[in-house]
């Protein structure tokens, strides 16, 4: 049985990036937000990369979102800017450890490495902490998460396929996290919506930076069929470049509709696929593009 959605003020499907910093300085700074993403679907509710400042950014955002209700925290890697406050989403997720709830879904560095990012104090608080896998399928409530590579960052990383109902085909969500480019990347990703970790602008030669720059994305979504693409997870050079500036220009040039995701950005999923008029923007929060 679906469960209904108990966000007052919200989709009853959607997604909310609390936070889109990317990397250190942004970080840091806190020029942008570094929360993680909230996503509401079917209704489970989770939580993916708890940057620093989740808490905080859950609690004060308008309307609130209670941590309390996740279902789920799912790390795609173990960076600080993506994990700072995993171990206080897991406390709020499990009532302060007094009721035992949810999912933990991360790569097996994170959870086992010589420098886990979970408190092993937390790890009973859980019903169930998994760890990712290659072509890995993960069900959470009616919907399913899969798991299909390892990507190229540095720490075992993993992108996210989301899937609406577990019999769904294509994704409904497709993320992809920190990572270098490499050959095939997005064929592992079909959702519907794609959300792609842009840190950078720009190629920088000479430094073996593992992430997508900007100038990369129109070859690498050349022939594919997305519904909306999302960028997100800037860091100082595309904050500089205006992302929603950027988005724009890769729209026209390829074709598929491309926004950049500011602070408090909210999609209404029901509305991913039915709406060419980019009426799946909910609203922002604080007035940004
Ligand atoms: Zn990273």
């Amino acid at each position: 049985m679906k469960k209904t959605s108990t966000h007052k003020g919200y989709p009853d499907n959607f997604i909310k990036f609390l936070g889109t910093a990317g990397a250190r300085f942004v970080m840091i700074s806190q020029l942008r937000s570094s929360a993680g993403t909230w996503i509401t679907l079917e209704g489970e509710n989770f939580m993916i990369d708890p940057g620093p400042g989740t808490l905080v950014r859950a609690a004060k955002s308008r309307p609130p979102l209670d941590l309390r209700k996740l279902d789920a925290v799912i790390l795609t890697h173990r960076h600080l800017d993506h994990s700072g406050d995993l171990n206080v989403t897991v406390e709020a997720m499990t009532q302060g450890g007094w009721t035992r709830n949810g999912a933990v879904l991360a790569p097996p560095d994170a959870l086992d490495g010589n420098d886990p990012v979970l408190h092993e104090y937390l790890r009973s608080y859980p019903e169930e902490i998994l760890t990712m896998k290659e072509q890995g399928s993960y069900d959470i409530g009616d919907l399913k998460i899969e798991t299909p590579l390892k990507l190229r960052h540095g720490v075992e990383t993993f992108g996210l396929n989301i899937y609406r109902s577990k019999e769904d085909e294509r994704p409904l969500i497709s993320l992809v996290p920190d990572t270098l480019n490499f050959p095939g990347l997005l064929g592992h990703f079909p959702g519907k919506l794609l959300i792609l970790n842009v840190v950078l602008s720009h190629e920088v030669p000479g430094k073996n930076i593992d992430h997508l720059n900007f100038d990369e994305l129109a070859g690498m979504l050349e022939g594919r069929e997305y519904e909306l693409v999302v960028l997100t997870h800037f860091g100082m050079n595309m904050i500089k470049a205006k992302p929603w500036i950027l988005a724009e220009r890769l729209s026209e040039e390829t074709g598929i509709k491309v926004v950049a995701a500011s602070d408090g950005l909210t999609l209404d999923l029901d509305s991913i696929g039915h709406d060419a008029d980019g009426g799946a923007l909910h609203k922002t929060e604080n007035g940004e593009k």
